[in-house]
């Protein structure tokens, strides 16, 4: 078959002039980026070769491989895993399927300059395209495992790439990506990518964890004197002893024996005092593919009958799908070490969506699937474990670190709230970590507990009023008695808001009542008594004629027009009865068809 050459999608296009040009500073994390690839690629072939025994792929010795060439000046990454077929290299290589990237790239276009792109970078990833952060041209030769043939996919990232289909004898099965350094680079210690130390030192400070083993096979030995890698590098032995094969000098002429980089030890297994913070974010960034640290690490070891293993981390922002369909969530399942699928749903409410981590279990089967684990009591007690724990953290951070708080709820508070309409066991724990806009503060958020501390002697409810933002909320009439009187209220604006505030009767004892709707007694409930009954009377005799009028001309579009003492300016307001759904959540209803 010729050999193709296509354009890249515009967008593609975009985020490799980016990367050719090299915005981003840390250069180092390509490697990351494709042996993460690689190690994805093992976890998928162990897996389909366990649920399909025709596939007739090896999975003997599943592992990664790192070839430097200091001569050619290349570096090849190299796994023997899934692969990927004629038709994926297209899609998955030569267009940017990630909704993520194409939000980036609008953020880009609009933000321009480029301390801003860095930024943004380093929030989406660019995966496999950072390789052309170091590479003038990159070759990926791959086999998807069980098909004959291979393809071989080559580019300098300037606008196409080429596409030939080879002979599956000159493909192994899985992926081999190998760059072609920029010559500029060649004198720059920083970016000497095709030495064994600087190898060593990327892998372990960025993939150690990796399951899968990360072999280096460095070129043959220097033909005569001592081995010159052997020098500054930090990365040789570590402390911990990983059981690698050490950087001995092998004799001269002999092959190079292949040397182990990482550790592969699970951090989720070892002991709290033994990882580090860089670590753990790593691993991060590895489940999640986002580039930033998260926000906060959750560890969880649960010992006794059902054992498990939890590392389970918050984002430090919330991706841009997380309120859309098919968003996937972050929580890997994993049974004994092994890899068993991403995106596991049964593992935390849909509330949680937006935590990332890894699960392991002792006692499952290799081959659990989802609807067993849905249905699973062990994973159903895990599953309540879990969101106490995310809970309490969350809690904790509001009392240990008001700034990280703030953020996380920032990001993602309107998620959290949904936990209120389904999740009654939590919803308690839930309500105690909220936050709401406040008549009392323009600018920072109160919780409730917060809210009940200020409120007056005589004040018996909590106060919010549900809206469409801030302004029309605050603007709205059913604001002027409490305005007048002093009477701190909620601004409730998210979609959420509407639904949940009927559900949740009360807080601390207090009842949750909606400014909008009933009588708001504030005369004598809330206290200041500004009118006497003897008052109210007699204005309601003044006004009779006038009410019974209105009445009359209003019949079908009100219930009854009554006279009040809610208002300070307006003339005129409408509210709804105790009851009654908001006007706000009748549109809501007629927007979903109901
Ligand atoms: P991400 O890993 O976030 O999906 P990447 O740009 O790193 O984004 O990779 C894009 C896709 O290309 C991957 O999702 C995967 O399907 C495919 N891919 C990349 N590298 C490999 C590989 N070594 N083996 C198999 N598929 C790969
Ligand atoms: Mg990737």
């Amino acid at each position: 078959m010729p050999t193709e050459t296509f354009e890249f999608q515009v967008e593609a296009r975009q985020l490799l002039q980016l990367m050719i040009h090299s915005i981003y500073s840390n250069k180092d994390v390509f490697l990351r980026e494709l042996v993460s690839n690689a190690s994805d690629a093992l976890d998928k072939l162990r897996l389909e070769a366990l649920r399909d025994d025709t596939l007739g792929a090896d999975v003997s010795d599943l592992h990664i491989e790192i070839l430097p060439d200091p001569e050619a000046r290349t570096l090849t990454v190299r796994d023997n895993g899934i692969g990927m077929s004629h038709e994926e290299v297209v899609r998955l290589i030569g267009t940017i399927a990630n909704s993520g990237t194409a939000a980036f790239l609008k953020e880009l276009r609009e933000a321009g300059d480029g301390a801003t792109a860095e930024g943004l970078i380093g929030q989406f990833g660019v995966g496999f395209y950072a390789g052309f952060m170091v590479a003038e041209e990159i070759t990926l030769l791959t086999r998807r495992a069980g098909e004959e043939r291979g393809t071989r996919w080559t580019s300098t990232g300037e606008g196409t790439y080429t596409i030939e289909s080879v002979d599956g004898a000159d493909a192994p099965q899985g992926t081999s990506v190998t760059l072609r350094l920029k010559p500029e680079d060649a004198e720059d210690r920083l970016y000497d990518y095709t030495s064994p130390w600087k190898i060593r030192e990327i892998v372990k400070r960025y993939s150690d964890f990796i399951t899968w083993p990360i072999r280096m096979t460095p070129q043959a030995p220097a033909p005569a004197g001592n081995d010159p890698e052997d020098g500054p590098g930090p990365g040789g032995e570590p402390g911990d002893g990983s059981g690698t094969a050490d950087g001995e000098a092998p004799e001269a002429g002999a092959v190079p024996e292949p040397e182990v980089l990482n550790s592969m030890k699970a951090l989720w297994a070892r002991p709290r005092s033994e990882v580090s913070d860089d670590e753990y974010h790593e691993l991060y960034k590895h489940i999640s593919h986002d580039w930033k640290n998260p926000l906060e690490t959750i560890r969880l070891q649960a010992e006794g009958t059902f054992e498990y293993q939890a590392l389970l981390f918050i984002p430090s922002q919330a991706p841009r799908d997380l309120f859309q369909q098919g968003h996937k969530r972050g929580v890997q399942l994993y049974v004994k070490r092994v890899f068993i699928m991403d995106d596991c749903e049964a593992l935390l409410p849909s509330y949680l969506r937006f935590v990332k981590g890894v699960v392991d279990a002792q006692d499952l089967s290799l081959n659990v699937s989802r609807e067993i684990l849905q249905q699973d009591r062990q994973i159903q007690l895990m599953h309540r474990r879990l969101a106490k724990k995310v809970l309490s953290t969350v809690k904790e951070m509001l009392t240990g670190a008001p700034e990280r708080y703030a953020s996380f709820w920032q990001e993602f508070g309107r998620v959290l709230k949904e936990g209120l309409l389904g999740d009654f066991e939590n919803r308690d724990a839930i309500l105690g970590v909220c936050s709401f806009a406040t008549t009392h503060d323009a600018e920072q958020p109160t919780t409730l507990a917060q809210y009940v501390e200020r409120m007056g002697e005589d004040q018996e409810h909590i106060y919010y009023l549900t809206g469409e933002s801030r302004q029309a909320v605050e603007n709205s009439p059913h604001m002027e008695a409490f305005r007048e009187r002093g009477i701190e209220v909620l601004l409730l604006t998210d979609p959420v808001d509407e639904v949940w505030v009927d559900t949740v009767p009360e807080f601390d004892g207090k009842q949750l009542r909606s400014v909008a709707k009933g009588d708001v007694d504030l005369g004598a409930g809330d206290g200041d008594g500004k009118e006497s009954g003897e008052d109210r009377e007699k204005r309601r005799e003044e006004y009779a004629a006038l009410l019974a009028w209105m009445s009359e001309h209003l019949a079908d579009q009100v219930k009854e027009v009554r006279l009040s003492s809610r208002l300070t300016v307006s003339p005129a307001c409408v509210v709804s009865d105790a009851g009654d759904v908001t006007p706000a959540l009748q549109n809501m209803y007629r927007a979903m068809g109901q």
